[in-house]
């Protein structure tokens, strides 16, 4: 019996096991464009959590009672739909579940690219195109700029690393903990902080004595303060994420908040959705860094459809180095 996991309470601050319940699904049978898929990988991701509130926002709320979804790779098994045979291999947003019936419009079939389907899910897909569309094009980060990034180690923050890198820039990373430093620097960082290590402030102003031309952030908080603390005259940010706010219950304050003003920064937020008609483009720079060596992937990879709420669970703790997966 395929099975999915359901919403069954909303969190107040961090979301815990009980907030998910894994139950049996029905699936109807296909009727024509249809297909059935079986999903291999599933994507984790940190602005599921926004999803579990009831508020509106960019994407829709997850509803009580209900399956959740998410971005996921799996394999046709059963098809009345043309153009679609089973073994097939497609990307879909019915994640968090074993099996789904899907309308072929709502899926992508995997171009043959003779490389790790889930790489679909990470550099190859919208996590390498956030990367990709928030440095370049949101921040115009160019050659000779001093980049910093949060969230270094993580998914998105390992490919704005190497891009960057590959670019011609400076780049400074920060990231929780000595492993993953190590990580980052592996990627051709210049410099690395460790934020657990000690006030993020400091770290960074040691180690960007001229300032940061560049700010890609994922953290918001303390490393947004930090960031503007320290920008050089008309420093670019490209605003992603902020994961230290995702369940906190007391809002975010900023220190150096009026250095917007002295020191000319443009902050703009992004959703990578709105670069979805540019994914030819990043693909085919991407595919060339790939094939060179310039970006590599990297995964945190969880077993089995039963430890996906861990897995989630997990990004908040810092438990991933790259892209957070769960292999069915
Ligand atoms: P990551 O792989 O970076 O996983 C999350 C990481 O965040 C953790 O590994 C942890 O790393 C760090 N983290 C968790 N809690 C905190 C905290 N309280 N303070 C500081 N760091 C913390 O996730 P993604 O790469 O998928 O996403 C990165 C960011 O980009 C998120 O904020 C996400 O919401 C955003 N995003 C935005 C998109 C957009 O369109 N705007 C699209 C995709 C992602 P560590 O151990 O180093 O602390």
């Amino acid at each position: 019996m395929p099975r999915a996991w359901h919403l069954m309470s909303r969190p107040q601050g961090t979301p815990a096991a009980d907030n998910f319940a894994l139950k049996d699904i029905d699936l109807a049978p296909l009727a024509d464009g249809q297909i059935r898929v079986r999903n291999h990988w599933l994507s984790v991701d940190p602005y599921m959590r926004g999803r579990m509130n009831d508020v509106k926002s960019y994407v829709p709320a997850f509803q009580l009672g209900e399956p959740m979804e998410g971005g996921a790779i799996g394999e046709v098994v059963d098809s009345k739909a043309e153009g679609f045979a089973p073994g097939d291999l497609v990307q879909h947003m019915a994640g968090w579940r074993d099996e789904a019936v899907l309308p072929a419009r709502a899926v992508n079939k995997l171009p043959q690219l003779g490389v790790p389907p889930e790489l679909f899910l990470g550099v190859l897909g919208v996590t390498g195109a956030t990367a990709y569309f928030g440095l370049l094009d949101v921040a115009h980060a160019k050659e000779g700029d001093i980049v910093f990034v949060s969230a270094a180690a993580g998914a998105v923050g390992s490919v704005v690393v190497q891009i960057a890198k590959a670019r011609g820039m400076t780049v400074i990373g920060s990231a929780g903990g000595a492993e993953k430093c190590n990580f980052v620097r592996s990627l051709g960082a210049d410099q690395v902080v460790d934020y657990k290590a000690g006030p993020i402030l400091k770290s960074l102003a040691g180690v960007a004595p001229e300032g940061i031309d560049v700010y890609f952030d994922n953290v918001g908080g303390d490393h947004l303060d930090a960031a503007m603390a320290l920008a050089r005259n008309n420093a670019r940010f490209a605003i992603c994420g902020m994961i230290e706010g995702y369940n906190a219950t007391t809002p975010m304050s900023f220190r150096f908040i009026q250095r917007i003003i002295a020191a000319r920064i443009s902050l703009r937020g992004f959703i990578v959705l709105d670069y979805m008609p540019r994914m030819a483009e990043f693909h085919a720079e991407m595919g060339s860094w790939i094939a060179s060596g310039a970006v590599k992937s990297r995964e945190t990879v969880v077993e089995g459809l039963e430890n996906m709420p861990a897995a989630f669970l997990g990004l908040f703790k810092g438990e991933n180095i790259g892209k957070m997966l769960v292999r069915l």
